[in-house]
């Protein structure tokens, strides 16, 4: 046998990394897949989770047989339980059963939920996985010292999946902390870097969804048209790496080619650059601390040609300056930022407000976030809960502010 035929003979289980994917049937769970299915050599599936779309979910059963499953809708769980009859495997619903998913012994667990639900499951992952491979950042931006302190005292590891936020892990694992003098989060603009006020304020969600460079589920998506989800990502780059936030820079970057860049006192800057396509950052954590190799496209530099970079407008997308606002208060406001987000956004897509209310909202629920620290997980949980009932109040009573918000990012 040559060597690649050794490489690619499969090893025996115990020799492989055993995986759970949470949130497995979206997008960033189907690349994760992609590149299990790639490298089944290297990798056991111990269990995968969906929310709703429980043939998905029975699909990747049958192709990864893992040991266990579950399904967030409980409605959903003897659709789950009759679709993989045969394969001599647990299942379970609800978030319980998601809960039960996460706690399972594991060497990675790969967290692609979106939004605040990953937060349950991402506390009773900890010290059952020895990686958190983190897509979610929700939850990083409502409890993430909580988060970050139970990792630590449990002996997880966090490794981030999101793209900006791999960079700077990876970058500053090359070049050290020490004389760090900025870092930076690209952000593409989204599809409305070039629209005006007048024509966001009409946008459709078909038209918010329709990101230029990345492939990624309607809520992200819309975040990333609102430009919250790079406010997300700095609160998330906050808790990841503990720099103080005036040392974090947000600069456009269309191309999404320059995904984070570390800037030392010496005057030189080094940047991560792949094509935007999530495996490449998805394999970082799965392998970590080693490499695996992708299909990722490679970069072509003669037919890039040019990488260009432009200044966040604040007045066109004021939840940068939001979200930098909710850091310095900090407290439950990070929280409210998140929840009076989540609950805007799924109106929007409901069709329920328009494309600039989503700010607003935020911004209304953000004035009103109360004082305090949140000591423990209950805390978000309470804040989360009560802002989403203040969200819903706020939208049903068409009390929305007329004006489109305008601030500076700090
Ligand atoms: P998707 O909407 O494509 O997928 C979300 C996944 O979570 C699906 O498997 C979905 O199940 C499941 N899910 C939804 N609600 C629940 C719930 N209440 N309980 C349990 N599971 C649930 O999202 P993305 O893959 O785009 O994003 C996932 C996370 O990764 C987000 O936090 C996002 O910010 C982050 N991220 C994503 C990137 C991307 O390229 N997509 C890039 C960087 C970060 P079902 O399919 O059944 O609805």
């Amino acid at each position: 046998m040559n060597e690649a035929a050794v490489s690619r003979a499969a090893r025996p289980a115990h020799e492989r990394r055993r995986v759970s994917v949470l949130g497995a049937t979206g997008s960033v769970g189907q690349s994760t897949l992609d590149l299990l299915r790639r490298n089944g050599d290297q990798f056991v599936v111990e269990a995968l989770t969906a929310g709703r779309n429980v043939a998905g979910l029975i699909a990747a059963c049958h192709e990864f047989r893992p040991a266990f499953a579950a399904i967030a809708d409980p409605a959903l769980h003897t659709a789950l339980r009759d679709g993989v009859a045969g394969l001599a495997m647990a299942t379970g619903s609800g978030d319980p059963a998601i809960a039960e998913a996460a706690m399972r012994p594991v060497d990675c667990t790969v967290v692609a939920i979106t939004g605040f639900a990953a937060l349950q499951p991402i506390m009773a992952a900890l010290g059952q996985s020895r990686v958190l491979a983190l897509a979610n950042k929700e939850s990083l931006v409502c409890a993430g010292p909580m988060i970050t302190a139970r990792a630590t005292s449990l002996g997880t590891s966090l490794v981030p999946v999101d793209s900006e936020h791999s960079a700077l892990f990876q970058l500053l694992a090359c070049h050290g902390r020490d004389s760090v003098e900025r870092l930076y989060l690209t952000a593409s603009g989204g599809p409305f870097r070039t629209w005006s006020l007048a024509d966001m304020a009409r946008a459709t969600p078909a038209q918010a969804v329709a990101h230029p460079n990345w492939d990624m589920g309607a809520k992200i998506s819309v975040d990333s048209a609102t430009m919250m989800n790079k406010g997300l990502e700095l609160i998330e780059a906050d808790r990841l790496f503990g720099f103080p936030v005036a040392m974090v820079d947000v600069v456009v970057h269309p191309e999404s080619i320059i995904h984070g860049m570390v800037a030392y006192a010496d005057g030189g800057i080094f940047a991560h650059l792949a094509p935007p396509d999530m495996r490449t950052l998805i394999a970082h954590a799965l392998a970590w601390p080693r490499t695996l190799a992708t299909p990722v496209a490679r970069l072509d530099f003669a037919q890039l040609g040019q990488l260009t970079f432009e200044i966040p407008d604040s007045s066109r997308f004021p939840a940068l300056g939001l979200a930098r606002d909710a850091l310095r208060v900090g407290g439950a406001a990070p929280t409210v930022l998140n929840a009076a987000n989540e609950a805007a956004v799924e109106a929007f897509l409901a069709g329920r407000v328009g494309f600039l209310d989503i700010t607003r909202v935020v911004e209304e629920l953000l004035s009103r976030a109360p004082n305090g620290r949140l000591a423990e997980i209950n805390d978000v949980l309470a804040i989360d809960q009560d802002t989403r009932r203040q969200a819903a109040a706020l939208m049903a009573a068409g009390r929305l502010v007329s004006a489109p918000t305008s601030r500076s990012q700090g």
